[in-house]
């Protein structure tokens, strides 16, 4: 019998742990550690923030989810994972102390880095989780007119909810007939569109932007932050009423001082997602080094292929499944010109680049399907 940890509540540890138990044999144990007991389907928080789902619309109760799976549920905090040793070291939850395993999934995700960003705490909002995004959404409710400055910082590796929540405040004011007193400025270290690493999809990201008069500042990479304004290192300064920034990202500190992290604490891994330079450790999702924007897509699928290889590794059978690292997107701009955006990253070829009112719909239609499969 092996005893499998899988760390994480996010879709890199839920559908590890999924995938897992639909592979092993009943005499396997596994066992899925997260702080939380609630899943929480991050792409829709936008949506959340705007008041166009609610809270239970987007997470669905873990526990419950993985009882029918097969899977244990612990919920604690992961201080550390001690691979050479096979053992992880709880903070606190339901269990504390140690927690041995056979073989390890790591996929806790990437820690927000607001302690780079003086003023960030006090002054801005995000909304990469349920209760800023909520707490946004009563900001939101209460802007009127004035400057709304949205942005992202040097690391954030996430363009889409920014895009996203410009377009969405444009069309907010549209409808509520404000729309002429709020100017909207969307700031980025990056030229608009170049995480995409494609012309043609920061073409018909302008195109969407000059069309709903959004302003965008390029290498603006923000460090200072204070009740109006956002600056840069050299001292450029954008003045805001209101302002939601998306905060640096990093590793996760469960695995600093592990040496199978590179110097930003993403875990090192190789296409079969097994952590390098290590035995019987697995890794998934946000957590780990490969380039570009970190998203949902990446981390299912990275999920996927770690529980196959794993699954042959304990069977003794070679571990054949290998990750292709692709972006596969779509930015909602809350009407009928969304853009979906597929592309193969690390390939010259252009990205595919599809527009309308279809492609919302279709990212939907994947939050409802995620839902009703879990609930
Ligand atoms: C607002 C927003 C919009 C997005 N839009 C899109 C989109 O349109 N398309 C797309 O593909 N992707 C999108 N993403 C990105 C996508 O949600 C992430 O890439 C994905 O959630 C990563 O999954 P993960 O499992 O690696 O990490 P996470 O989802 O972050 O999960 C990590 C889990 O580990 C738990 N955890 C962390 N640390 C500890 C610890 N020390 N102890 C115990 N538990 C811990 C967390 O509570 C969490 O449950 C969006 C994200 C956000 C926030």
């Amino acid at each position: 019998m092996a005893k499998v940890l899988v760390l994480g509540g996010g879709f890199g540890g839920v559908v590890a742990a999924e995938r897992l138990a639909e592979q092993l044999g009943d005499e396997h144990q596994i066992t899925l550690v997260s702080r939380s007991r609630q899943f929480v389907f991050y792409p829709s928080l936008v949506k959340l923030a705007f008041g166009k789902c609610e809270t239970k619309d987007v997470s669905f109760d873990l526990r419950h989810a993985m009882l029918d799976r097969r899977v244990n549920f612990i919920e604690a905090e992961v201080a550390r994972i001690d691979p050479s040793a096979r053992k992880v070291a709880i903070a606190h939850g339901e269990v504390e102390g140690i927690l041995p395993y056979d073989y390890l999934v790591f996929a806790l995700g990437r820690r927000l880095a607001t302690e780079r960003i003086s003023g960030f705490y006090d002054h801005a909002h995000h909304l990469l989780n349920l209760d800023k995004a909520l707490k946004f959404g009563k900001a939101l409710a209460n802007f009127h007119e004035g400057h709304a400055v949205i942005g992202q910082c040097d690391g954030t590796r996430l363009p889409v909810p920014v895009y996203e929540t410009a377009l969405a405040l444009s069309r907010l004011l549209e409808e509520k007939g404000e729309r002429d007193r709020v100017q909207i400025t969307v700031v980025s270290p990056n030229e608009l569109g170049a995480e995409f690493e494609d012309p043609e999809a920061a073409a018909a990201l302008d195109k969407t932007f000059a069309a709903r008069q959004i302003q965008f500042v390029s290498n603006f990479a923000v460090e200072a932050i204070t009740q109006n304004s956002v600056a840069t290192g050299n001292g450029r300064t954008i003045a805001h009423d209101l302002l939601m920034l998306l905060p640096p990202f990093r590793g996760s500190s469960a695995a600093s001082h592990t040496g199978i992290t590179n110097d930003e604490g993403y875990i090192n891994v190789d296409l079969a997602m097994r952590v390098l330079g290590q035995e019987r450790v697995y890794a998934a999702g946000d957590c780990v080094n490969f380039s570009g924007p970190k998203m949902g897509h990446m981390a299912t699928r990275q999920a996927e292929v770690a529980a196959r290889n794993l699954a042959a590794e304990i069977d003794g059978r070679e571990p054949v499944a290998r990750y292709v690292h692709e972006l596969k997107l779509v930015i909602d701009e809350a009407g009928s010109d969304n853009i979906y955006l597929y592309k193969e990253i690390g390939n010259e070829g252009p990205a595919i680049i599809k527009r309308g009112r279809f492609w919302s719909l279709a990212k939907r239609a994947q939050q409802e399907l995620w839902q009703l499969s879990h609930v």
